[in-house]
């Protein structure tokens, strides 16, 4: 062989070489305009990228699953059959939209065949509700995915209709997962195998795959959601079952902002964050992305793109490993729908941290999960914040756990406080800098606000702070002034 030959790459590495992931929201898959705009994008991305597209389904589809399987188990059939006419209604429109013209009639009849075909799968799967008065997990799931079946069938076929190979593929043969219906954790190494061999073959041949978000499948077969919101898990899944180059979210807002527009003006869109910030934003209530989207990527680096459909032109934000440079407190996020649990031994005989540690593990039992963990050291008492929806579950939980002290008196009556609201400032560049935390509180307390609960670990990275929820917006508000977040992001743009 001569100095002058190259080994060629082979083609597998090569394709693999220059994945991009690019997920589609519910507001950016909402209507057939949408739709176009979102074919508009892949179009562009195609030229320079091997696509894989993820979609959710039409904004406020799933909302709409859950309230008719809701009133099969209630046994209303008048209500399921409105439902079921309204999500016909709505994805026929939007296919008869989309495929309007004369050239696409091939395509329309397929594309509408299709949907007629889902709503009677889930008609059928209301009907075994109807009948057993009961929602089984599984078959929830297996409703569930059909919002995302639907609009991955109305894309695929429309992007065909304009000359784009693409064909729209069930998350639940590619994206494995374990058995926990509702919340379900993917298996990498078979979800893999699955990516090679399901989706590697399309990518080679220069189709598109339009994969669904938010659903996925047993080893055996049975279907499994990933949770509400869980179409960007589903893309970051498959990014990092690819080994893409980048994965791109597309939504209706211009990136990861420094508070929720909604409650503080002048916000500005942060250029970049970390993983680590993130997943702290989004853990605390930021409604930016899935808070466990980041884990699948963070092991390759695989970078991640907040981005904007309603202003592709935007740079959106960049979702990286590491700053080379510490950029200080990037943002501040708050949620009010959330209840304060409080728990303390009624004298000395019960240990404090034996106490806690039943009570963490009969939360964990109960699938509750903990924002904010504090507790003081003489009197042993400690509070931790949930989520107002989780209230039930978790006192279940304690008082199953605990029946036996709280009957005897060892414990005081656990507490319920839900007239509170979470704040938490969220920085890497936070760690190592004295006075921050200062500077925040008093800004709370200038505003006359009493603090309640205070968590900050010792990676400071995240401060939680629990403060009556009449007072949340305002201390958003203080902090975001006093931490100068609006100007200090605004002006790297
Ligand atoms: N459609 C699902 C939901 O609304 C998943 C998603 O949109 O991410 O929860
Ligand atoms: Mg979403």
């Amino acid at each position: 062989m001569g100095p002058f030959q190259l080994t060629p790459t082979p083609l597998k590495e090569c394709v693999l070489n220059n994945v991009l992931v690019m997920k589609f929201g519910g507001t950016s898959m909402g209507s057939a305009d949408r739709m176009r705009v979102a074919a508009t994008i892949i179009s562009d991305q195609r030229k320079q990228h091997a696509l894989v597209v993820v979609v959710s389904a039409m904004s406020k589809v799933t909302d709409l699953l859950l309230d008719t399987l809701r009133h099969a188990e209630l046994g209303d059939r008048a209500a399921v059959d409105a439902n079921l006419r309204t999500l016909l209604d709505r994805h026929l429109t939007a296919g008869e939209d989309l495929l309007a013209q004369a050239t696409a009639a091939k395509f329309r009849e397929a594309a509408l065949e299709n949907v007629h075909a889902l709503v009677s799968e889930l008609h059928r799967i209301a009907n075994g509700i109807l009948m057993l008065g009961e929602r089984p997990p599984r078959s929830v799931d297996e409703a569930l995915a059909i919002g995302e079946r639907l609009s991955s069938t109305l894309l695929a076929h429309y992007l065909e209709a304009s000359g784009i190979n693409a064909t729209a593929v069930n998350g639940s043969d590619v994206v494995i997962t374990d058995a926990v219906f509702g919340n379900a954790s993917p298996q990498m190494n078979l979800t893999e195998e699955r990516c090679q061999q399901r989706l590697l073959p399309l990518i080679q041949r220069g189709t598109i795959p339009v994969v669904t978000g938010f659903n996925g499948a047993t080893t055996d077969g049975r279907p499994t959601t990933l949770g509400r919101g869980g179409s960007d898990f589903s893309a970051s899944i498959l990014a990092a079952a690819l080994n893409a180059q980048e994965l791109w979210i597309w939504t209706d807002v211009d990136g990861i902002m420094t508070a929720d527009p909604r409650l503080v003006s002048g916000v500005a869109v942060l250029d970049e964050v970390t993983y680590a910030e993130a997943a702290e934003l989004a853990y605390n209530g930021a409604k930016i992305l899935h808070p466990r989207t980041l884990a699948p990527l963070v092991e390759k680096g695989i970078p991640v793109w907040s981005k904007n459909s309603f202003a592709p032109e935007k740079p959106g934000t960049k979702i990286v490993s590491r700053f080379d440079e510490p950029k200080g407190v990037r943002a501040v996020t708050s949620m009010s729908n959330v209840a304060l649990i409080s728990m303390e031994p009624a004298n000395a005989v019960l240990s404090g941290t034996r106490l806690m540690a039943r009570a963490l593990d009969a939360l964990a039992l109960g699938n509750v999960e903990i924002l904010v963990f504090s507790s003081s050291s003489y009197r042993q008492s400690f509070c931790f914040l949930i989520r107002k929806h989780d209230v039930i579950a978790a006192l279940e939980a304690l008082e199953a756990n605990l029946s036996i002290e709280l009957a005897h008196g060892y414990l005081k009556p656990i507490e319920v406080d839900e007239n509170v609201g979470l704040l938490a400032v969220v920085g890497e560049g936070m760690r190592g800098t004295p006075g921050l935390a200062g500077r925040v509180f008093t800004a709370i307390s200038r505003e006359e606000i009493n603090i309640i609960a205070i968590a900050q670990g010792s990676s400071e990275l995240t401060i939680g702070i629990v403060v009556r929820l009449d007072g949340l917006e305002r201390a958003v508000h203080a902090v975001h002034d006093e931490c100068q977040l609006g100007q200090v992001a605004g002006s790297s743009r």
